[in-house]
């Protein structure tokens, strides 16, 4: 591979793999001698169906999937399952119970807020969601539809390190930005969903893992698209899926297979964040992380620098050297990493050493 590929450090669409793209390159003008590329074929198609079993087997098997889950794949972004789940599971006189780690739970709770009872039972707000807040196990929740929590904060930098201690009820879990980025217990949720921009390939599929029991206590008068009944009994064919993204995603999968699975994808992913954050906390100051340390995401590294003119100019010579998407959230400032699991261990040793780099050339 010797095209020159970018540092690419982008939140969301991300880096995907390299080989992923070559891959997709190879079959794009006669995907395995139809003569036409994935996105040509009918979604109806026997070729077409084999990517689609393929990438749903293979996200059953990776993440260990039971057979008490239904695993989907929608469209509207994580952003439709913020009002989706409400729709669905949230009835006349139970509440949903949200976390508030960072914005796009905020976003998650304002949809539910539209739709029935809610109430938050822990939030990091007063302090910028620099952290994950404890909940209060001894919490009894009266009649909960659901509890939700965003187990990574993409804006603030932030990671559910621990999923124990939460109240008794239906588990709901925004995983956009860790999806399959460590091993997870599948069985303490009810239903995790995921944007795929971030972990799973490019924009345009949304992966939703729904446990049977919770589809069961469904709303049936829905909008039919909105309803996860339509998606579940149709397989995610009811209407025309994103069928090239479903064919990236299933790229995806056969690489993490090839990376040695979950558990060596998880080691690579705490080495590279070892990597920045040690640039950090051995930096006398000059990088001041945002999350606190127990609260550190392994996705999302974020960190303010002296003054804006450094910012700026950590900025411009990072674009330079060829590190891309490191500018910070504006409701955080700084600069943020996002180091997702298609990010390289060199990308992150460039982006360590520039870091030490540029405190000394600067100080
Ligand atoms: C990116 C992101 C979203 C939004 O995803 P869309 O697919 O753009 O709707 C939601 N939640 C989290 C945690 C995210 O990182």
């Amino acid at each position: 591979m010797t095209e020159t590929r970018a540092f690419n450090f982008n939140a969301g669409p991300s880096a995907l793999p390299t080989e992923v793209l070559h891959k997709a390159q190879q079959e794009l003008l006669n995907f395995k001698g139809t003569g036409m590329s994935v996105m040509e074929l009918s979604h109806r198609s026997k070729e077409y169906d084999a990517v689609h079993e393929g990438a749903l087997a293979r996200l059953r098997s990776i993440m260990n999937i039971s057979d008490e889950y239904e695993v989907l794949f929608l469209q509207g972004g994580a952003s439709l399952q913020f009002s989706m789940i409400p729709l669905n599971f949230l009835h006349e006189k139970q509440v949903a119970y949200y976390v508030l780690t960072g914005a796009w739970s905020e976003k998650a709770l304002k949809e539910a807020e539209k739709l029935g009872h809610t109430k938050v039972i822990a939030s990091s707000k007063e302090q910028n969601y620099s952290y994950i807040p404890a909940v209060d196990c001894s919490l009894t929740l009266e009649n909960p539809a659901y509890v939700h929590i965003t187990t990574n904060n993409t804006i603030f930098g932030t990671q559910w390190h621990d999923f124990s201690g939460l109240p008794d009820a239906d588990l709901v879990a925004d995983m956009s930005s860790d999806i399959l980025s460590r091993k997870l217990d599948v069985n303490k949720f009810s239903l995790i969903y995921a944007g795929a921009q971030k972990n799973l390939g490019p924009s345009g599929v949304t992966v939703a893992i729904v446990k049977k029991s919770l589809l069961e206590r469904s709303h049936s008068n829905l909008p039919t698209m909105l309803n996860y009944t339509t998606h579940t009994k149709a397989n995610s064919l009811y209407n025309t899926p994103p069928t090239f993204a479903i064919y990236l995603l299933s790229l995806v999968l056969q690489w993490v297979e090839e990376q040695g699975g979950i558990e060596k994808v998880e080691q690579r992913n705490e080495q590279k964040a070892a990597l920045l954050y040690n640039s950090i906390d051995d930096s006398n100051g000059f990088y001041t992380p945002h999350a606190a340390i127990d609260s550190r995401s392994n996705m999302n590294v974020t960190f303010t620098l002296p003054t804006e003119e450094a910012t700026k100019k950590f900025l411009s010579s990072a674009k330079e050297k060829g590190f891309i998407g490191l500018a910070g959230h504006r409701s955080v400032g700084g600069c943020r990493a996002s180091i997702y699991n298609a990010v390289s261990l060199e990308a992150c040793e460039a982006l360590a050493t520039y870091m030490q780099d540029f405190k000394n050339s600067y100080l």
